[in-house]
């Protein structure tokens, strides 16, 4: 009975933002009861907190690993080191490990059948040719936000109609962008990431992003982490380009919707850096939605500058907060600075990793200062939870914008605050707006709620999608 179900080989972007959701759907395939090969670096696999847990909860769930040929000491951060390692180093390991795999299961006693399909993150775009070459169909997996992979898509449009590329000077961040279906009154060129501010079209980072993003169309489908109801104005504009799309969003409450209590065990299950566990007690001693939870995810790196004013600003607003400063947050010192010794104790609390998912479902926690990352932004709406939104890098800026302005379930605050910026906007946040932002919160994550439930778009979704997979097999 298992010979016959498909096995799918599923290859994140080695970093923890893309590490995360692409688990959670070879979880759900695996609890479908396909087989799934979840490749990792092997500095990752390492890493990967409850990989002997999950591969007992999912028996046809395997692991692999590979070489990502960078020094013992490279930080593996978003970097052009970290992405020349992917064509370079990276690729023929894939390559032979594919091959290997399916020379196993030629043998007489093999429990997992060769590949089915592979499905790769968007930034793997090495991995087209490689299934090209040995002739497997490759779905692609997009972590970032849709509407930000749309707006990519669109860029040799933007280039065409005279709007890219520009210098972004301060006056004229505000222009809008049109050409973009589906996005009309919403994009601004200060929303674009910042590839996008050159000199000139041809300016390889321009190039290289238009290239990977057209690449994609080789896919013989796409997997989307939204909800369709969200997004829908963008999809169906992208579904004349790729004609198989399946939004599946959010992972993490679709995984949690199918799996039930399975997945408490499994908590922090996907993370590379080890939970503080002391923190839930703090916040248990917290009034209920007291808490302003603080995360600039795994990427943005501060100035302590930064990092200052973000401590005037939390420990002024009078409000308790729970900071996570990464180790690596900041190239300066992570001291705290005398005069916020007392009001840090009082009120804060600090720490280099938390389970993410649990802090934001606490009952003591009333709002999430973020970077607006992808993930981060499901897993707010997901708990319901408004947000302040310091936008940094890449899809950020589009995500704070339609958090912000479309959705209206945050606050934005400027790229180059102050520490009296960032004390009234947690006032404002946690006090006179709450009411406001927490009434259309709840009506957005109702939606995404409902998405993953039986019934839902997202729901439905899995299923066909896992039709489709069984229908790729020959
Ligand atoms: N995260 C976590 N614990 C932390 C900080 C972050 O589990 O202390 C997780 C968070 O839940 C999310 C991911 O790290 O799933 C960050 O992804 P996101 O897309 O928000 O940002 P990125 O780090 O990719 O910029």
């Amino acid at each position: 009975m298992a010979m016959k179900q498909p096995h799918v080989v599923i290859f994140p972007f080695p970093l923890q933002g893309h590490m995360k959701p692409l688990l959670c759907l070879a979880e759900l395939l695996c609890h479908a009861g396909l087989h799934v090969t979840y490749v990792n670096t092997h500095h990752n696999h390492h890493r990967l907190a409850n990989r002997q847990a999950l591969s007992t909860h999912f028996p046809t769930l395997h692991f692999e690993s590979i070489s990502d040929g960078l020094p013992e000491d490279d930080p593996r951060t978003l970097s052009s080191q970290l992405l020349i390692a992917l064509k370079t180093s990276i690729r023929p390991h894939f390559r032979e490990l594919l091959k290997t795999i399916s020379l196993k299961a030629e043998s007489n006693d093999a429990l997992v059948p060769p590949p089915s399909c592979i499905v790769t993150d968007g930034l793997v775009t090495f991995a087209f040719d490689v299934a090209e070459e040995l002739g497997l169909p490759i779905l692609s997996y997009n972590v970032p936000c849709p509407r930000y992979l749309w707006t990519c898509l669109c860029l040799p449009k933007l280039i065409e109609n005279g709007q890219l590329p520009f210098q972004g000077k301060n006056d004229d961040m505000n222009v809008e962008i049109t050409g973009v279906p589906g996005m009309e009154g919403l994009l601004h060129r200060q929303d674009l990431p910042g590839f996008c501010r050159v000199k000139q079209a041809d300016h390889p980072s321009l190039q290289f992003a238009i290239n990977e993003t057209q690449t994609l169309k080789r896919a013989s489908a796409l997997i989307l982490d939204t909800v369709y109801e969200l997004d829908a104005p963008c999809i169906s504009h992208m579904a004349l380009t790729f004609p198989k799309i399946y939004t599946l969003g959010p992972l993490h409450a679709l995984l949690n919707s199918q799996i039930g209590d399975m997945s408490r065990g499994l908590a922090s299950h996907g993370s590379l850096w080890k939970s503080d566990l002391n923190c839930m007690t703090w916040l248990n001693s917290q009034p209920s939605k007291s808490v302003i939870y603080v995360s600039f995810g795994t990427l943005v790196h501060l100035t302590r500058a930064q990092v200052i004013e973000f401590w005037y600003g939390l420990v002024n607003s009078g409000h308790p907060f729970l900071w996570v400063m990464r180790s690596d947050i900041t190239s300066g010192d992570h001291q705290i600075p005398a005069e916020l010794e007392k009001g840090t104790k009082e009120r804060g609390y600090i720490v280099d990793w938390v389970s993410q998912e649990e802090v934001l479902a606490h009952k003591s926690v009333g709002g999430f200062l973020t970077h607006s990352g992808w993930n981060s932004t499901l897993e707010s709406i997901v708990a319901g939870l408004p947000m302040i939104c310091w936008p940094n890098l890449g899809d950020h800026y589009i995500i704070s914008r339609t958090v912000c302005r479309q959705w209206k379930i945050g606050l934005q605050l400027n790229e180059n605050c102050d520490r009296s910026n960032i004390e009234s906007m947690v006032q404002t946040l946690m006090g006179p707006k709450r009411e406001e932002i927490q009434s259309s919160m709840d009506a957005i994550s109702k939606l995404a709620r409902d998405s993953v439930a039986e019934g839902g778009s997202s729901h439905n979704n899995l299923e066909q999608l896992i039709e489709y997979i069984r229908n790729l097999q020959h």
